[in-house]
């Protein structure tokens, strides 16, 4: 049974009578279990549901629409299947007491992987869950796989139980299942010699594998530092030759390189990053490959908008790792805009300094960074900072961070989003 949260005004949701609070209980007699038996069981022309008004009081409704129209029907979000694994890198283990309980969640599920890009390991599935990836198509899945030799997965992973990842992946394959993949690249583990097997073995299990990207391990003040550490410049620079040898062979193989470096392996390596076409779709944009050069193609793309701007004066707020790129992409911004730009790099006060993202920014050290300053029109602040709430990691809302600044301010991804963005006050 899964809840509804919504009902659009005018749509066959409304005309059934659905309120926020009616229970959905079942589509041609299956029960539903969350929102993907919802999407999924319903995405017919006809069917047969179920369901409990708020009263108790239960319906069984027989729904024949035109596919073209819309439910308009929100259901609860499904609970978080919690993760299995207990990795010396986790991000978890990293977070410092006393932040939001959500915070601290280990999530790992294969229908977060599905509805928003999230990495799972696929440690923890049932075999309910097996048949709904194939039943449903659930796919591309992204998939933390860091290392395909089984007994250093369980390792890596501390769960002596997770199964083989190269026999799931293949057996999901030959159901029509693709994968777009993550090594977390931790030194003296997965590196080197069982990297160059990893891809192999991926490599091997042809085109089902969409992509693969290599992350430098990143740990914050609180991270298990006995276990696991990051990797230095030599080791960085190895892991970037090994890739670009397999994306060589891709390329000629397949006509895709298949396999990127993290634009923070690049950065650690002290190399410069590969040209924008190399990145191909984007397709590991979120896991932080090729972000510069993605925004240096939106700012091509978007150049004659950014003419509002003329004559302003913006300060673009980063964390230290993007600060040591975004040179690069301020050019090409200044010039379609005709403004001045000021980069004000921010370091993280919150986690400690070897904490450079910009996503993890606490709302505190953006104020202390911008309190004082003057001769800005306004500033932008990395839209991956803050929540759907407007939160910071501290929990600092926007609104709050604005009120304490000589300056309005703008959430930014792109940009070009920060054009019509309203300014939080
Ligand atoms: S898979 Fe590892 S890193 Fe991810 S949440 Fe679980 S323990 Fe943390």
């Amino acid at each position: 049974m899964i809840k509804v949260t919504a009902v659009r005004a005018g749509s066959i949701g409304e005309e059934l009578g659905l309120t926020p609070g009616t229970e959905l209980v079942a589509v041609n007699g299956r029960e539903l279990e969350d929102f993907l038996d919802w999407e999924f069981l319903t995405a017919d022309e006809e069917f047969t549901l179920l369901l409990r008004q708020p009263d108790g009081q239960e319906i069984e409704y027989e729904i024949e629409r035109p596919l073209t129209e819309p439910l308009g029907v929100s259901v609860e979000p499904a609970r978080i299947r919690r993760c299995a694994n207990r990795c010396d890198f986790c991000f978890v283990d990293g977070l410092p007491k006393g932040l939001r309980e959500v915070l601290y969640i280990r999530d790992d599920d294969y229908r977060l992987s599905f509805q928003y890009g999230n990495f799972a390991t696929l440690t923890n599935l049932k075999p309910k869950d097996v048949r709904r990836i194939i039943e449903y198509r659930l796919s591309p899945l992204y998939v933390s796989v860091h290392a395909t030799d089984p007994v250093l997965r369980r390792w890596l992973l501390r769960n002596p139980t997770a199964p083989d990842i190269v026999e799931q992946l293949s057996e999901f394959a030959a159901d029509g299942i693709r994968f777009h993949t993550q090594v977390v690249l931790s030194p003296g583990v997965n590196d080197g010699a069982v990297l160059e097997h990893t891809l192999d073995d991926l490599y091997r299990l042809g085109t089902p594998i969409l992509s693969v990207s290599v992350v430098p391990v990143g740990l914050t003040e609180f991270s298990k530092h006995s276990r696991v550490r990051e990797p230095d410049t030599a080791e960085c620079r190895s892991a970037v030759g090994q890739v670009e040898a397999w994306q060589a062979r891709a390329l000629g193989e397949r006509g895709g390189r298949w396999v990127h470096g993290a634009d923070e392996l690049y950065l650690r390596a002290g190399l410069e990053l590969p040209p924008e076409e190399s990145y191909g779709e984007f397709e590991q944009i979120e896991n932080g490959v090729g972000s510069v050069r993605y925004l240096q193609r939106r700012i091509r793309e978007d150049a004659p908008l950014f003419r509002d701007w003329a004559g302003r004066r913006v300060g673009i707020v980063t964390g230290t790792s993007m600060g040591r790129l975004m040179p690069q992409v301020i050019a090409p911004l200044r010039e379609a805009a005709g403004a001045e730009f000021e980069l004000i790099v921010v370091e993280n006060g919150l986690f400690g300094p070897r904490v450079t993202t910009a996503g993890l920014l606490p709302g505190k050290s953006i104020a202390a960074s911008l309190a004082g300053r003057t001769g800005l029109d306004f500033a932008l602040l990395p839209g991956e900072a803050v929540n759907d709430d407007l939160l910071f990691i501290d929990n600092m809302s926007a609104a709050d961070l604005a009120e304490q600044l000589p300056m309005p301010i703008r959430f930014s991804t792109v940009f070009s989003d920060a054009l019509e963005a309203g300014v939080a006050a």
